[in-house]
C-alpha cells in the first residue's frame, strides 16, 4: 500500500493537490479552516480531520497550501511534528522559508519548502512541476509520493532556494505579461480586434524568448556583454518612439517609463555597445 498523506489547506490549489494524491491511491487525511471544503474529497474517500494537529498526526507526510506563510505559522504554531515531514507549498519569500524551516525543526519536523509551477488544472499533468528545497533526505524519501503532483525539481538544501527559483520564474512571467497588457492596450486604440493580434504577438514573443534567453544567460555568466545582436544604444534611441506613441494614442506609459530610465542610465554610464545582459548588472543595488 502507498504511504498515507495529509493535506492542510483546501483552496483551489490544495484541493487539486489532494485530488491528485487520492487518484494516485494514497490514503488521504484533509483539513481546511472552513470545514465545508473537505466535502468533495471525503466523498472520494479522504478522511476529514477535526483539527490541524489531528491532520498532522495522521500521516508521516504533511503537505500545506494556505494563502500566505503567516497562515502556516498561525495554524501550526503549537502542533507536534515529531518524526513528520512538512512540505510547505504556500507561496512565499526565501526569508520566510528559512524562518519556517528553523521553526519546523524545533517542532520536530523535517522541512521542505516548495514552489508550484502550475495552476490547479495542470496538477498531475506532464506540464506541471514543483520546485523543492530543504531537507534532502526527507525529499528523497517522499519524492515518489510528491511525483503524483507533477514533476519534481530539487533546487538545494537551503530551504529558501525553491522560493527564489519560483519568484525568479514568476518575475520573468510578470514582466512579460505586463508587456502583453501594454501591447493589447496599444493595438486596441485603433479598434483592431485583440483576437486578430493574438497570434502575431504570441509568435513574436516565443521567437524572442527562445532567441534571447540562452544568449543573455551565457553573457551574464561570462561577463562578456558586448553584442552583435542589438545594442543598448540602438534600443535607447528607439525607446522614445514607444513613449511618444503611448502618449499620442492615449495610453499610459507608467509601465515603460522605468525601462527608458534604465536604458538612459546604461548609455550614460558607457554601456551603449553592450547587449541586454548588461542590464542584469545594472539592476543590482550597490552601495
Ligand atoms: P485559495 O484562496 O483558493 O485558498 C486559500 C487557502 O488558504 C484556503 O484553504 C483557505 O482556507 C486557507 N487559509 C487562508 N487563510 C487562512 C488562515 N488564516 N488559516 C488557515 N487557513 C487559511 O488559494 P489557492 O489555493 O489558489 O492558493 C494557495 C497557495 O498556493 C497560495 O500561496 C498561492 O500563491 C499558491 N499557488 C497557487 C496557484 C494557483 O494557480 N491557484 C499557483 C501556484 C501557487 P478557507 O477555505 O477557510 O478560506
Amino acid at each position: 500500500p502507498l504511504p498515507p498523506v495529509s493535506v492542510l489547506g483546501l483552496g483551489m490549489m490544495g484541493t487539486a493537490l489532494a485530488t491528485a494524491l487520492l487518484k494516485a491511491g494514497h490514503p488521504l487525511t484533509v483539513w481546511n479552516r472552513s470545514p465545508s471544503k473537505t466535502g468533495p474529497l471525503v466523498a472520494q474517500g479522504a478522511l476529514p480531520a477535526d483539527t490541524p494537529a489531528d491532520a498532522v498526526a495522521a500521516s508521516p507526510l504533511v503537505i500545506v497550501c494556505f494563502t500566505t506563510n503567516d497562515n502556516v505559522g498561525e495554524t501550526l504554531a503549537t502542533v507536534d511534528f515529531t518524526g513528520k515531514t512538512l512540505v510547505n507549498l504556500t507561496n512565499g519569500t526565501p526569508a520566510q522559508a528559512r524562518a519556517l524551516s528553523t521553526w519546523a525543526k524545533k517542532q520536530g519536523a523535517a522541512y521542505i519548502d516548495g514552489g508550484i509551477m502550475a495552476v490547479p488544472q495542470m496538477i498531475a499533468t506532464p506540464a506541471a512541476y514543483v520546485l523543492y528545497s530543504g531537507d534532502e533526505q526527507a525529499y528523497e524519501t517522499h519524492r515518489p509520493t510528491l511525483a503524483a503532483l507533477g514533476g519534481t525539481k530539487w533546487t538545494g538544501t537551503d530551504p529558501g532556494r525553491a522560493a527564489l527559483h519560483d519568484l525568479a520564474l514568476l518575475t520573468g512571467m510578470y514582466g512579460m505579461l505586463m508587456g502583453v497588457a501594454q501591447a493589447f492596450a496599444l493595438i486596441r486604440t485603433e479598434n483592431i480586434p485583440a483576437t486578430e493580434f493574438a497570434d502575431p504577438l504570441r509568435n513574436w514573443l516565443t521567437a524572442m524568448l527562445s532567441g534571447v534567453v540562452p544568449g543573455v544567460a551565457e553573457a551574464v555568466d561570462s561577463g562578456q556583454h558586448l553584442t552583435d545582436v542589438s545594442s543598448l544604444a540602438i534600443n535607447q534611441a528607439a525607446f522614445p518612439n514607444f513613449m511618444d506613441t503611448f502618449r499620442d494614442q492615449g495610453i499610459s506609459s507608467d509601465l515603460f517609463a522605468p525601462m527608458q530610465k534604465l536604458l538612459d542610465r546604461a548609455v550614460e554610464e558607457g554601456h551603449g555597445a553592450d547587449g541586454l545582459s548588461r542590464l542584469v548588472e545594472l539592476l543590482k543595488l550597490t552601495n
